[in-house]
C-alpha cells in the first residue's frame, strides 16, 4: 500500500458530544448502519456508527429532510459532497441549514452551476462547519472508520473525480465513491486502494461505465446497492450493470424498486438488509433488464464435477427468439480457487458452440453466465452473440469442454 497518506481526524476527539441518536439496532448486536435514500436520480447515504456518531455522503437532488427527520437524524458529524452534480448536491443546503454540522468535505473542484454556488453561499455562511478537502486520510467516526481515497487528478469529468470513501467496522467493509466511472475505478484498482468489501454503492447509478471487471474482481462485493430513480432518462440500471453485480454479488438492491434500503453491517462482517418498500426476501434478484429469468433450476438439478457445476436457464420470459439473453449456461465455482476456462467450450445438443475468451475464468465461489444473445463480456457475462435462441425449452444438453476438448461437465434436462 502506497505510504504517507493517513493524517488521521478523530471526530471523536473533537469535541462531539452527546447530542447524536444511537443508530437503532434491530438485533442485539450493535451494527453500522448505512442507509440509501430512496431520493429518486441522485444518492444521498446516511451511515450511522453504533455510537450514533453520523455521515452523510450526499443529500440527492431535492432536500432530503423528511428522511432524517424518520430517522431521527438531529446532527451530523461529517457531510460529504462526492462531487458538485445536482443529483449529489442540490440537498445538501436544506441539509446544512437545517442541521448542525461538524465538518464538510468534499473533492476541491468547483463547479459553475447555480446550485453549487448556492451551497459554497451556504457554507461561507456558517462559520461553525469545519472545511475539509477529501485528501487521503482516515476519519473515525466512533468504533467505524471512513478511509478517504486519493483522488485522480488531471483534466476529468467531475465524477470521476468523485471523492472514494472506504468504510470499516471490524469485517464489515463498505465501498461509496459517488459517479466515479471507469478511470478512476481504474486508479485506485491499480493502486491497491480497492480492498474486498462486503458492500458495493454502484458507483454512477448502475451506469455500463460504473463497473470494471479488475474493479469488481477486487471489490467481491456480496451486497450491492443501486441509488437510481424510476424510469430515469439514463436508463440507470444498465442491464450489463445489473448482469455484472447480480453475477457479483449475494443480493443486488435498488432504491426504484425497494425505497430507501439500509445494510446492517456486524462486526464479524455479517450482513442484513431492511427495506421500506416490498418484502426483503424478494430484493436480491428479479426486474433485471438483462430478461434474468426467475426461477433458476435448483442447485441440486446442476451437473457437477471438477468443481464446477452447470446448468441451462432455457426459458427465456415470452418469445425466446426475441429475448435472447432471457436464455443462459450458469457455469458455477464451488471450489476454493478460481479456475481459468480459456479455450474452454459450452455446446448445446446440435453441437452450437461458445468458446470462451483466452484469459476467461471463474473466481472461487462465484459463476459466470454464457448469455445467447448480443452483449459485450466484462468477464462474467459472457455472450454467444447468437441471433436465434440456443437452449431448447422442452430438453436440451449443455457439454462444457476444455480447451484440449475433453468433456469437464453434461448437463441433460
Ligand atoms: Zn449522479
Amino acid at each position: 500500500m502506497p505510504g504517507g497518506w493517513l493524517p488521521l481526524v478523530l471526530l471523536a476527539a473533537c469535541g462531539f458530544g452527546a447530542s447524536a441518536q444511537p443508530a437503532p439496532t434491530r438485533g442485539q448486536d450493535p451494527s453500522v448502519e448505512i442507509t440509501f435514500l430512496d431520493v429518486g436520480q441522485g444518492d444521498a447515504v446516511v451511515i450511522r456508527s453504533p455510537e450514533g456518531r453520523t455521515a452523510m455522503v450526499d443529500a440527492g437532488r431535492l432536500s432530503p429532510l423528511r428522511f432524517l427527520q424518520q430517522m431521527r437524524v438531529d446532527s451530523i458529524d461529517l457531510l460529504v459532497a462526492t462531487h458538485p452534480h445536482a443529483d449529489h448536491i442540490g440537498g445538501l443546503d436544506d441539509v446544512l441549514t437545517a442541521r448542525p454540522v461538524r465538518f464538510f468535505m468534499d473533492n476541491g473542484r468547483p463547479h459553475t452551476t447555480e446550485t453549487y454556488a448556492r451551497l459554497m453561499a451556504t457554507l461561507e455562511r456558517l462559520e461553525e462547519v469545519t472545511y475539509l478537502q477529501a485528501t487521503p486520510r482516515t476519519i473515525v467516526l466512533g468504533s467505524v472508520s471512513l478511509e478517504v481515497l486519493p483522488l485522480p487528478t488531471g483534466e476529468l469529468d467531475h465524477n470521476d473525480r468523485s471523492v472514494g470513501l472506504v468504510l470499516r467496522y471490524g469485517d464489515f467493509t463498505a465501498f461509496l465513491s459517488g459517479d466515479s466511472e471507469r478511470y478512476e475505478l481504474g486508479y485506485w484498482t491499480e493502486r491497491g486502494r480497492v480492498p474486498d468489501v462486503t458492500l458495493l454503492k454502484a458507483p454512477h447509478h448502475g451506469s455500463v461505465n460504473g463497473f470494471t471487471r479488475p474493479f469488481l474482481e477486487n471489490a467481491r462485493p456480496e451486497v450491492v446497492v443501486i441509488s437510481v430513480g424510476a424510469d430515469n432518462e439514463h436508463g440507470h440500471p444498465r442491464p450489463e450493470a445489473m448482469t455484472a453485480y447480480e453475477t457479483w454479488a449475494d443480493r443486488v438492491l435498488r432504491t426504484d424498486l425497494h425505497g430507501s434500503v439500509t445494510v446492517l453491517g456486524y462486526r464479524d462482517g455479517r450482513w442484513e438488509v431492511v427495506t421500506t418498500r416490498g418484502d426483503d426476501s424478494v430484493g436480491a434478484r428479479g426486474e433485471a433488464d438483462v430478461d434474468v429469468a426467475e426461477g433458476a433450476p435448483a442447485e441440486r438439478d446442476a451437473a457437477k464435477g471438477a468443481g464446477l457445476s452447470l446448468t441451462v436457464v432455457p426459458d427465456a420470459p415470452g418469445n425466446d427468439h426475441h429475448r435472447l439473453n432471457g436464455e443462459y449456461a450458469i457455469v458455477y465455482n464451488e471450489s476454493a480457487t478460481d479456475v481459468a476456462l480459456g479455450g474452454w467450450r459450452l455446446c448445446d445438443l446440435r453441437s452450437r458452440c461458445f468458446r470462451f475468451p483466452p484469459d476467461a475464468r471463474v473466481v472461487a465461489g462465484r459463476q459466470v453466465r454464457v448469455f445467447t444473445g448480443y452483449g459485450m463480456s466484462d468477464g462474467v457475462s459472457f455472450f454467444m452473440n447468437n441471433e436465434r435462441a440456443v437452449w431448447n425449452n422442452d430438453g436440451d444438453e449443455a457439454s462444457l469442454y476444455d480447451e484440449l476438448g475433453a468433456l469437464v461437465l453434461r448437463y441433460v434436462y
